[in-house]
Formats: structure tokens, C-alpha cells, sequence
């Protein structure tokens, strides 16, 4: 089945249940075993049913098995954010003493997750130059479990030299994850390119309105192999003293065992589980996905194109632009060479892209991107402000930098308004 068809029929099948054409909303807490064997049973994974809602739920598991087969993946997790999906993946892997080597371009939130909070818990982040990887291989030590980037990086929209990226882990047996909240499945099919784990904030272009909250985590077919028996990997491969003595490498044969594992112990532990409403919001974003994604591309194209020759744009960053550092990844890697509806331009000074900001009429102030409405932001004063003047200039991101997260609108009236915007700079 193509990506289209699957985002719509996937994990449901009409002809069960009453044939609600829509998946039903179990706003359950837990469910009735009927017997105290099928109890047994579900805890000791001998049989598989809803137990309690904070580690499965019927509506979740739809989302879930669509998702993971719109992105060509073993199984997917849902999670209550994206900030909860990219915890999950990285504290699945590492613990105190661990390493983990991070991308300098990610979004501001998962750096201060990363290298900040995380530190606390004893696990150290590395930080790379992934335009080029070329220092890569020698941050690798025997302590560290997972090398995290973004595919499509927000907010300085870079693309990472991702094969050569892969293609280091894997000769090193350590796991990939690319947070792939920016491109979507529809964009960019990281597995394809040797990516082990992928991310998402669900709560930017799979929901797509701006008006639910969540995250996912999608395994690949072939991350089972790299976590059995792999002596990086001790808590894939030791007995579970929480679970009582349960070895996930040993249920390889039937199940996907990196989001076992974070069901059954981050989640389990944890609690940051997406609500059912919740679940039922994304699937109805997952719906429009592929064609709201082409329209977000098309916008975005024609605006990046118009600040492009702007006079008082100093420059802009957008892949999907010819003179863009980007380009050339964004043909190689994204789908048709469409480059998202993310971009980013440089003005003179803090003041005059404030001036810009806020001037424009349809463009709303949000620190959110991936909605239908067009968005507009001053990343160093609000989703970059934690990070120092010395990090910041790391991750790329400038006084003068402003980031558009383009909706769908008619661009002529998107661009009429910046351009009476841009008078003001
Ligand atoms: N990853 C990326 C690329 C993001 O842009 C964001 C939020 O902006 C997140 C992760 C965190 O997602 P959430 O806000 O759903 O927790």
C-alpha cells in the first residue's frame, strides 16, 4: 500500500466492531481481563490486550500500527509530547556513565533536554558538526549508545550528511535516531537510509492544527538485530530485575524490543502517555498528512523565493532554494527534493526583525510550528532563549533570525504580507 492509503486505513478495519467509519475514542482507564488467567496471562505477555491505559489503550494501538507502517517501520510508541519521545529513545539506550553524541543543529528544547537534564541523570552529550560528521568517529568510546540528530533541522533547516552518519554508527553497532518532526515520513523514509530510530513531535505537522499534543517513536525492521547480544546494550541483553527477570533480547522473534522496552519500563515508570483523545486528534491528522505536506512545500518554495531577492533579507535558508548549502541533500534525501514548511532568514539586527514580527497581519506569533495558519518567531529571544550567546552561535541561530513555519494559505497573500511587513525593517 502507498503512504496515502495507509495514513487512512491502517490498523482499523470498519467491519469490526459497530463500523464506526471513525476510530473510536476509548476513554477507558483500564479494561475488564473477564478472567483472572487472561489477567495472568496479558501481564506475562503469554497474550496481548489492554491492561491499563497509561501502557496500552485500543486507540493508541490504531495510531500506533498506522504509524509505524505510514513510516515503513517495525513498531512505533506514542508518548504525550515530543520532549517525552525524545527522553524515551535516549534513556532507553544510555544510563549513568553513558554518552550519548548529539547534533549541534536541534531544535532548543531537545538541547537543553540533552545536554542539561539529562547530564543530571549522569548521561553526557557530545556534541557534532552533522552538516559534515566529519569529527564523528572520534567522539565514539565504548560508552556511548546513540547518535542523535535531526533530519531536518529546526530552526536553521540543515540537512545532515545522514549516510555518512549511518553508515559510522553501524560500524560501531551504536543506534541512530533522527527526530524526524520537520520532514514527516512523507518527506524523508529514514530507515531507508540506515537510521535505527526515528522521532517525531506529533504535535506539529501529524496532527497539523495545531491543536493536540504528542510524540512517536518508531523502531526499524532491523534495530532487534543490532540490540541482541550487542555488549553495548546490557539492559536489551540482562535480566529485567523490574520485570521480573524478563530478557527483552530473548522475545526478538515476536517482538519489536525497543519500544517493548520503553512500555513496559520507561513508560510503565514514567507515565508520559498520550490520552485517547489525543490519539484520535493525530489520527485525524495522519488523514491529510501527504497533502497538506505537499502544500506546506509549495508555499514555502514561493516565499523562500520571494525574501530570496528581498533587498533587505541578508540571507535565507530554505533547501528547497538552488543556492542553498542544502540543496544539494534535500534532491538526494527528501521526496521530489521538497524541503518543508520551515524557513529561516537573517535580517540586520534583533530590532529590525522584531519591527517585521510585528508587523505582519496573517502571520501569527507562535512558538509552534507544522499548523495549517502560518507562524513566524524570533528563535533567539523565545524557543532558543535558554541556550548562551556562545551556544546559540553554535547552533547557528542569530539576533537578527527570524523562522516561518508556512501554513496553507494562498501564498500570494502570505507574501503580499510579509512584503508590507519587510518595509518596516
Ligand atoms: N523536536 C522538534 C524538531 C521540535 O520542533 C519540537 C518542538 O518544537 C520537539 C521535538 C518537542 O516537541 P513537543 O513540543 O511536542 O514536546
Amino acid at each position: 500500500m502507498n503512504q496515502e492509503t495507509i495514513a487512512i486505513h491502517a490498523g482499523y478495519d470498519t467491519k469490526t466492531g459497530v463500523g464506526a467509519m471513525s476510530v473510536p475514542i476509548y476513554s477507558a482507564t483500564a479494561f475488564d481481563f473477564g478472567t483472572a488467567q487472561t489477567a495472568a496471562n496479558r501481564f506475562c505477555l503469554a497474550e496481548l490486550g489492554p491492561i491499563y491505559s497509561r501502557l496500552t489503550n485500543p486507540t493508541l494501538d490504531i495510531l500506533e500500527t498506522r504509524f509505524a507502517t505510514l513510516d515503513k517501520g517495525a513498531a512505533a510508541i506514542s508518548t504525550s509530547s515530543g520532549q517525552a519521545a525524545t527522553f524515551f529513545a535516549l534513556a532507553n539506550l544510555a544510563q549513568v556513565g553513558d554518552n550519548v553524541i548529539v547534533a549541534k543543529k536541534i531544535y532548543g528544547g531537545s538541547s537543553t533536554l540533552i545536554t542539561h537534564t539529562m547530564k543530571r541523570f549522569g548521561i553526557n552529550a557530545r556534541l557534532f558538526d552533522s552538516d559534515n560528521a566529519d569529527e564523528l568517529e572520534s567522539l565514539i568510546d565504548e560508552n556511548t549508545r546513540a547518535i542523535f540528530f535531526e533530519s531536518l533541522s529546526n530552526p536553521q533547516i540543515a540537512i545532515p550528511d545522514i549516510e555518512k552518519i549511518t553508515k559510522i554508527a553501524k560500524k560501531h553497532k551504536i543506534v541512530t535516531i533522527a527526530d524526524n518532526t520537520v520532514a514527516t515520513p512523507v518527506l524523508f523514509e529514514a530507515f531507508k537510509h540506515g537510521v535505527d530510530v526515528t522521532l517525531y513531535s506529533a504535535t506539529k505537522y501529524i496532527g497539523g492544527q495545531g491543536n493536540v499534543m504528542g510524540g512517536m517513536i518508531v523502531s526499524s525492521k532491523e534495530l532487534n538485530s543490532l540490540l541482541v547480544n550487542n555488549p553495548r546494550y546490557p539492559h536489551f541483553n540482562e535480566p529485567d530485575e523490574s520485570y521480573h527477570g524478563l530478557v527483552y533480547g530473548t522475545l526478538a522473534a515476536n517482538f519489536d524490543i525497543f519500544t517493548l522496552r520503553i512500555r513496559l519500563s520507561l513508560m510503565r515508570d514514567i507515565g508520559a502517555t498520550l490520552s485517547p483523545s489525543s490519539a484520535y486528534g493525530l489520527i485525524q491528522g495522519l488523514e491529510t498528512l501527504s497533502i497538506r505536506m505537499q502544500k506546506h512545500c509549495q508555499n514555502a518554495q514561493k516565499i523562500a523565493e520571494f525574501l530570496n531577492t528581498h533587498p533587505k533579507v541578508k540571507s535565507v535558508n530554505y533547501p528547497g532554494l538552488k543556492n542553498d548549502p542544502f540543496y544539494d541533500k534535500a534532491q538526494r534525501y527528501l521526496k521530489d527534493g521538497l524541503a518543508s514548511g520551515l524557513i529561516s532568514f537573517d535580517l540586520s539586527s534583533k530590532e529590525a526583525a522584531t519591527r517585521v514580527i510585528n508587523s505582519t497581519k496573517l502571520f501569527s506569533i507562535v512558538v509552534n510550528i507544522g499548523d495549517t495558519k502560518s507562524l513566524i518567531t524570533h528563535p533567539a529571544s523565545t524557543t532558543h532563549s535558554q541556550l548562551s550567546e556562545e551556544e546559540l552561535e553554535k547552533v547557528g541561530v542569530g539576533a537578527g533570525s527570524i523562522r516561518l513555519s508556512i501554513g496553507i494559505e494562498d501564498a500570494n497573500d502570505l507574501i503580499e504580507d510579509l512584503k508590507q511587513a519587510l518595509d518596516n525593517a
